[in-house]
């Protein structure tokens, strides 16, 4: 029998991660941390005090913009970002979790590129790669980099909070991403520097925070539906929580393209429209009036959920027109009517998957700041036929809770509650083989509790047919050039025979490490043959992401170094300021100190300071002791 294994490593499951953190090292005796990487925003949490502790960020902010800006001469990350994005849209970057893992070509991604306000060109193996102007140079980044810079600032966040480097970290992502997005943002947090110790799925860290939070209330079991809606992705999750601290994913579904961000695109759309009825102009092609509409349009979303009725205004917004719209709660319903029945379905089938009535379910908790819009607690609340809705947990901050509490159990620390934490998941897509007419053959459905393994048997299709190609893919499409490409392997040697007469043997196996094992068997042979294909075009490269950290890195450092010289440069004009203002009061005073001298050296200084905005940090340094010692007699 000739036998061939192919192997791809499917990094949804904990034991790959907790492998990796063992040969990462456990000696380091800093927290590993727990960080929810958004599509508009990220969060960070860690075990610490007997407890889950959310980490602000510099602003004080507990959560944090997954926007990163480039500007002349810095970089920006977070609120920081967000906030300058209306003047400069075309350099400001969100969205990255949009486009992480997924090809140029994708419908998706086609669609969304109309939308931002950002260029992404086609890369090599139609990788999407965003273009952006930095310090006046033209720079390409890959999803992955803009992803890591927002990592990055996470890891910023907890080490500033902790007071130690932080390498370790729990990264979730949504329950419905496929193989690619999840290694993609795996490669994020190696290029931010962070060893991923595991990824865990968005709807099961906020049923882990909720679990934690209730556990004293759950006797045997209880069977709860995770309803997660944030800002790009959408994710419904049924699950068992048993006593003890044990989450069993009966079945994951879910959209990575559904979320507030539609909902703002759909307002932004119609306020183009209404522009466009009353003053004859289409302002679809300016980006700045965009960028500042969709900004607008959010906060006025966000006003919808606590008001019945807000306004977008804007001046100047087109052509040095302002813009005033009234929009009603009713009118921005009638708007996300499509997508939020598409949610409804997307709940519906997650159930039928799971095999339980809605009646079986004992909660339903709510999560992601989309869950706030009124319409869609509504929609819930009417599908459970009335059942009160669990808002007990924070939307914004239990998936990051529920990160830091694996965190703490991958890393040993924590307490009784945190590391009886169990955790059994599924596969969230169907796993099978390209047959003939372009069709995908399950071999694993999605929604299988793992470690699982399957196999088929398929025929020749020709006559004297000596070898198939096998091609894997992921993914629920009928037609295989829907469905998301994992790798491809021959088998040769088949024994001459007409057409049908040949049998194979393909087994999918899916072991407790995550690893899936495709083999291919002739049956009527006996030799075997091995083969293991780690990467897939399209895919970083160990020598790319290398290259990755090493970039980010020195864009660290080019970022640390603006902020060293911004410092100097403000700690200058300070003492010019302090300078003027005691000679003002001197000369009140009639002093005696030798004025002329001192207003020399102010004069000069600013005039320097006026033509020398780029000089160094070290030139400024000294600039500043130069005029602290001629006017040292002022102070
Ligand atoms: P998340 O990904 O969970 O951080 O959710 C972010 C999304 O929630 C963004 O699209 C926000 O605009 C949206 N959001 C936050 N608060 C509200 C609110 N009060 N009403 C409606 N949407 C909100």
């Amino acid at each position: 029998m000739n036998t061939f294994i192919y192997i791809i490593t499917l990094r949804t499951q904990e034991y790959e991660y907790h492998f990796e953190y063992i040969m990462a090292g456990s000696g380091n005796d800093s927290p590993a941390i727990g960080i929810d990487l958004g599509t508009t925003y990220s969060c960070v949490a860690v075990w610490k005090h007997d407890r889950i502790e959310i980490i602000p960020n510099d602003q004080g902010n507990r959560t944090t913009p997954s926007a990163v800006a480039f500007v002349d001469a810095e970089r920006l990350i977070g609120d920081g970002a967000k906030n300058q994005a209306p003047m400069n849209p075309a350099n400001t970057v969100f969205d990255s979790k949009r486009l992480i893992g997924r090809r140029f070509s994708d419908p998706k991604v086609q669609e969304d590129i109309k939308l931002w306000p950002f260029k992404v060109i086609q890369g090599c193996y139609d990788t999407p790669k965003i273009v952006v102007t930095y310090k006046g140079q033209e720079r390409e980044f890959l999803a992955e980099q803009i992803s890591s810079m927002i990592l990055g600032k996470m890891k910023e966040t907890a080490e500033a909070y902790l007071g130690k480097i932080v390498k370790d970290a729990v990264i979730t992502v949504p329950a419905y991403f496929n193989d690619s997005q999840r290694q993609a943002t795996k490669d994020a947090g190696t290029i931010a520097g962070l060893n991923v110790i595991r990824m865990i799925n968005e709807p099961t860290a906020a049923a882990i925070a909720y679990g934690l939070d209730n556990k004293s209330d759950i006797a045997g079991k209880i069977n709860v539906l995770v309803f997660d809606l944030g800002g790009g992705t959408f994710d419904v999750s049924v699950m068992t929580i048993k006593k003890g601290g044990i989450f069993e994913v009966k079945a994951v579904a879910g959209d990575t393209h559904l979320g507030g961000e539609d909902f703002d695109n759909r307002m932004v759309d119609h306020c183009v429209r209404e522009f466009k009825m009353r003053w004859k102009k289409d302002l679809s092609g300016n980006q700045r009036a965009l960028g500042r509409l969709r900004f607008a349009c959010e906060k006025a979303k966000r006003n919808l959920s606590c008001m019945t009725q807000t306004s977008v205004e804007l001046d100047c917004l087109h052509e040095g027109i302002d813009f005033s719209l009234k929009i009603t709660r009713a009118k921005f319903e009638y708007l996300n009517m499509g997508l939020f029945n598409k949610c409804i379905m997307i709940l519906e089938t997650c159930l039928s998957e799971a095999k339980m009535k809605k009646s079986c379910v004992e909660q339903v908790i709510l999560v992601g700041g989309s869950t706030r819009i009124p319409k869609v607690q509504d929609m819930v609340q009417e599908f459970f036929d009335g059942r009160e809705l669990c808002k007990s947990v924070n939307a914004d901050e239990a998936v990051a809770y529920g990160a830091a509490v694996m965190a703490a159990k991958v890393r040993c620390s924590g307490d009784k509650r945190v590391q009886g934490v169990l955790l059994r998941d599924v596969t969230p897509l169907s796993l099978g083989v390209e047959i003939q007419g372009d069709l995908i053959s399950v071999v694993i459905p999605r929604n299988t509790p793992i470690p699982t393994s399957n196999a088929k048997t398929y025929r020749t299709v020709c006559d004297y047919q000596s070898m198939i190609e096998i091609n894997v893919y992921q993914g629920e499409r009928s037609r295989t050039r829907d469905n998301h490409f994992l790798g491809k392997f021959r088998i040769s040697g088949i024994p001459p025979a007409p057409k049908g007469v040949a049998e194979v043997i393909e087994r999918f196996e899916i072991d407790a490490n995550g690893i899936l094992t495709v083999t291919a068997s002739i049956i009527s042979t006996g030799k075997t043959e091995k083969l293991i294909i780690s990467n897939v075009n399209g895919r970083l490269s160990k020598k790319e992401i290398e290259k990755m950290v090493r970039d980010a890195q020195e864009y660290k450092l080019e970022d640390q170094e603006f902020k060293k010289k911004a410092e100097a440069y403000n700690a200058l004009e300070d003492c010019l300021y302090k300078v003027k203002n005691k000679i003002e009061e001197y000369n009140t005073m009639k002093s005696t100190v030798n004025m002329k001298e001192v207003k020399k050296a102010i004069h000069e200084t600013s005039k320097w300071l006026e033509d020398n905005k780029a000089a160094p940090f070290a030139v400024l340094q000294l600039q500043k002791v130069r005029l602290e010692f001629v006017c040292k007699s002022l102070f």
